[in-house]
């Protein structure tokens, strides 16, 4: 049975999916569908009645996507179409007789083949975007980050940055090339600041205040680019 929700003229997929868990969980994914997690034992229509009757805050949740929507071209990103470079927007246009795997011309990345290998060769010849910011904030903060940090920058799937605050070894997320120079800085200070604070805890985020004054709307920015690390 294909389920679906009806909402201002569009059709949502809803994915039912059973897991150890003691209540259900709703989530929408980048591409609008909704995912909704059940336990075990839980029966479709109890899924189904939990959806109605959560109704205001699904309908609520799918504005917000809606939005994001507009503003980030997600499901464009996702289909690649569109993508982003240094923070702007780009869009992906297939051009067989290309000699070179991409080529960026006014906005617009050309590839040949496989729009997925394009961008990641893209992303693997940008490495020097990432690896100049490093040394500017390592740098900038060398008076407060006593600890030489060393960078390894390498593709992740589910974060943008880690830090081994033992070796000192802070890995980042080359799909970081597709974002803006300033929350570029702000996943390196955030990696950083775990160079003496490993938690995420009140002394954490007092030296991260210090060191990026607007860290919060920086980390609210950061979560909406986060269907990118899903193109791959
Ligand atoms: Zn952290």
């Amino acid at each position: 049975m294909e389920l679906s929700f009806k909402f201002q003229e569009k059709t949502y997929p809803i994915v039912i999916t059973r897991k150890k868990r003691k209540r259900i969980a709703v989530k929408i994914d980048p591409s609008g569908w909704i995912r909704v997690s059940c336990p075990e034992h839980c029966s479709h229509r109890t899924a189904v009645k939990f959806l109605e009757k959560n109704r205001a805050w699904l309908e609520k949740a799918l504005i917000i996507h809606e939005g994001m929507e507009r503003k980030l071209g997600i499901s464009a990103c996702l289909k690649y179409r569109r993508t982003y470079l240094f923070g702007k927007p780009h869009l992906l246009r297939e051009k067989p007789d290309l000699k070179p795997p991409y080529e960026i011309r006014e906005g617009v990345i050309y590839y040949r083949g496989n729009p997925a290998d394009a961008l990641e060769a893209l992303r693997r010849d940008n490495h020097a975007y990432i690896e100049e910011e490093f040394e500017r904030a390592r740098h900038a903060f060398s008076e407060v980050i006593k600890q030489k940090p060393f960078l390894t920058i390498r593709k992740m799937k589910s974060r943008w940055g880690s830090c081994n605050h033992r070796t000192g070894r802070i890995t980042i997320n080359r799909a970081l090339v597709h974002l803006s120079p300033r929350l570029l800085r702000f996943v390196m200070v955030h990696e950083f600041v775990h160079l003496i604070h490993p938690n995420h805890g009140r002394d954490f985020k007092e030296l991260l205040g210090r060191l990026y004054p607007t860290h919060r709307e920086a980390e609210k920015e950061l979560k909406n680019y986060v269907f990118l690390l899903k193109i791959d």
